[in-house]
Order: C-alpha cells, then structure tokens, then sequence
C-alpha cells in the first residue's frame, strides 16, 4: 500500500489562519497545478467552506472542476489565451479571462461579440516577471482593453512579483510600478477595477501590498519559503513490504552505493523517485548565495552519506543507498519497525505520480 495523505485538518487550520490575516481583503485561492497536486475540486470544497468564493487557475479543467460545485464562484483564468477553443469554454463557464496583450484582447472581444455577451476580464501588467502582461508603459494599449473593446468589462488589474519570498527590494519596485500604472488609468478617467498582487510570500510578509484582492497558493499547504504559522500538508504513507538483515559487506541499491559495515537490518519499502521521493525540487538556487548554499548542503549530505530519511513508528530511519525508481531501502537495526508497518515519506505533492491522493 501507498498513499497520499492529505489531512484535511491541517488544510482547515490553514484556511482559518489566513482568512483572519486578510480580514476584509478577499482571498483568490490559486488551484493551478491541480491544485497544487491534491486536487482542484476536493481543495475548492474546502475553501469554499473557509468561506472564499473566489478562485484562480490556469486549465479549462480545472475552471470545470470548480464550476461544477460552485454555480456562483468567481473564477480567474490565469494563463492568457488567443486559443478559440480555450476561449469558447471559458465563456461557457463563466470564467475571467486575463488579458495580456492586445490580440487576446481582440479575439476575446469578438468571440464575445458574435454570442451577442459581454465577457468578465482582469488586465495584466507585467512589472518584472517578463511572461504575460502589458508592458507598464503601454498604457494607450491598456487603456483601449478598458474604453474600445464593447465586449469585454474589465473587472480587475493585476500582476505578479518574482522575488517576494527573498528580495524586499524587488517587490516594492514592482509595486511602485504597477501603482504607477493604476494611477495613469485614473488620471485617464478609467476606473481600473480591484487591483491585486500579493501571492502568498507577499502576502505574508508585507500587509501594506494587499490592495483589492490577495492571490494564495502555496500558503493553503502551508508550503511557503517565509517564516509563517502555517501547517505542513501532505506526506506519503507506505507499507513496509520486506525486512532483512544485511550482513557486513552486502551492498543495496544500484551501483551498489551502499555497503554493509556492520551486519544491518533493512526495510523495502514499495515509493522510489518515479513516485516523486527525493526528486529534488525545493532548493531555491535563484542568487548565487542559494547555489553555495545547496552545494555546501550536498556536499554535508555527501559526507554525511544521509541525507534522507524515513519515518517509521517515530524513528527517522536513515536512507541506503541510492533510492530506486519504485524502491526505497533503508536502515531500521535501531527502529522498532515489522512488515506490514506504515513508513513516512516527505514527498512534495506537486511531484507526487503512482499513488492514490487520499484525504483524511
Ligand atoms: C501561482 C500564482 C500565484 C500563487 O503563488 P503562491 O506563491 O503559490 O501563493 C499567484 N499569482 C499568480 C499569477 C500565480 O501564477
């Protein structure tokens, strides 16, 4: 057996934190990535009951999969899109579209036209993230999405930070720009509709950023790169499938990377890295001081040679050898552990494959 565990508690208590830390600012839950890797639908359920009604993503599938719970939710494609088909549905389900340039603009407002509607839009900018949005100094264009196009109404206005979780600097230039982009639509006598930026680093970190609206992810899983009181979610539950003692000089693994220096007792347990486990996603090698950094860890690691564990009845049982696609091995001679006992995986759900997601 293996699974996903996601504890729904867990969820809640985050939920709970972060609505009380908007107060009255609204929260658009981010479920892109299906959902982060734990389902669009199941995550939207339970924001919906933390009382959010608003939600972004960045597939048709996923827009559907929060369409068909919530008739009166708010949902906010956040990928831009010139695609007919793409766009079709997203009038068919009543979801927002970004706008990002002039050509979406364009086909969004016609396609609107010819079924006779008008289609809800937020506009973006880009202040630095250099995909999607309008340049901040496009303002003719921007303000033509706004005044010339009949069938779009333009609800909202919104960009992106790249560096909230490390550069204080980098988000208040951002910031500053794109204030200066909402104060050339007022100066022009455009209402830009609810401006937002925040994600959940920002969010976090900086109350004064929060504007009309703030954009969470990662903070719903409490999966977040700034100090904040926010619950873990989500861990791999496996069964210990075999257990076997090692005698000294046996190896385990490919390439033989482990060898017994004393004779070992060892558990198989059935999750390798096609399942996701020690794939390396999390280090946040962005500056040159997060590279130093990681190499130095890797190479403690090296030394060390334990880097990863898991857990089994409470004890963190150390990692042999290199881990298999399908197999882990790891040492128990100290652990109390028995076949058929449950051993626990750090796994990120954005990288988990081959296993049930299962809420409890
Ligand atoms: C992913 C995403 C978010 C959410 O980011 P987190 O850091 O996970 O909260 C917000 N806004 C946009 C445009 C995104 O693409």
């Amino acid at each position: 057996m293996k699974a996903y565990c996601v504890e729904t508690a867990a969820i809640r208590y985050n939920l709970e934190k972060l609505t009380r830390l908007a107060g009255k600012t609204p929260i658009w839950a981010v479920l892109k990535g299906n959902g982060y890797g734990l389902g669009t639908g199941e995550m939207a359920k339970l924001c919906h009951e933390a009382g959010i009604r608003r939600f972004c993503v960045t597939e048709i599938s996923e827009a559907m999969d929060i369409r068909m719970q919530f008739a009166q939710a708010e949902i906010l494609m956040l990928r831009p899109t010139t695609d007919l088909g793409e766009l079709q549905q997203m009038l068919d389900l009543d979801v927002i579209a970004t706008i990002s340039c002039s050509a979406e603009a364009a086909a969004l407002n016609s396609l609107a036209g010819q079924r006779g509607t008008v289609a809800e839009v937020h506009v973006k900018v880009d202040t630095g993230m250099g995909r999607y949005g309008f340049m901040p100094h496009e303002t003719e264009k921007i303000l033509s999405v706004y005044l010339h196009n009949d069938n779009l109404a333009v609800s909202g206005i919104y960009t992106h930070f790249h560096s909230a979780f490390c550069n204080e600097n980098a988000v208040f230039a951002q910031a500053e720009t794109f204030k200066g982009v909402l104060n050339a639509l007022i100066k022009a006598g455009v209402d830009p509709g609810t401006a937002h930026c925040c994600n959940s680093a920002a969010f976090l970190r900086w109350p004064e950023l929060h504007m009309g609206g703030v954009r969470l992810g990662s903070a719903l899983l409490g999966r977040v790169l700034v100090k904040a009181d926010l619950r873990r979610v989500g861990r791999c539950e496996a069964t210990v499938d075999e257990i076997r003692w090692l005698p000294t000089g046996h190896s385990t693994g490919y390439g033989a990377a482990w060898k017994a220096r004393k004779p070992t007792r060892t558990a198989v347990i059935p999750v390798g890295w096609y399942h996701g486990f020690a794939v390396s996603y999390g280090d946040d090698i962005f500056r040159i001081r997060d590279c130093i950094r990681a190499m130095l860890r890797a190479l403690k690691n090296m030394l060390r040679r334990k880097k990863l564990y898991v857990r089994i009845n409470g004890s963190l049982c150390p990692v042999l050898g290199h881990v298999g696609m399908l197999h882990t091995v790891c040492d128990i001679t100290k652990a109390n552990c028995s076949v058929g006992d449950t051993a626990i995986l750090d796994i990120n759900p954005l990288q988990v494959r081959g296993m049930e997601i299962r809420y409890q």
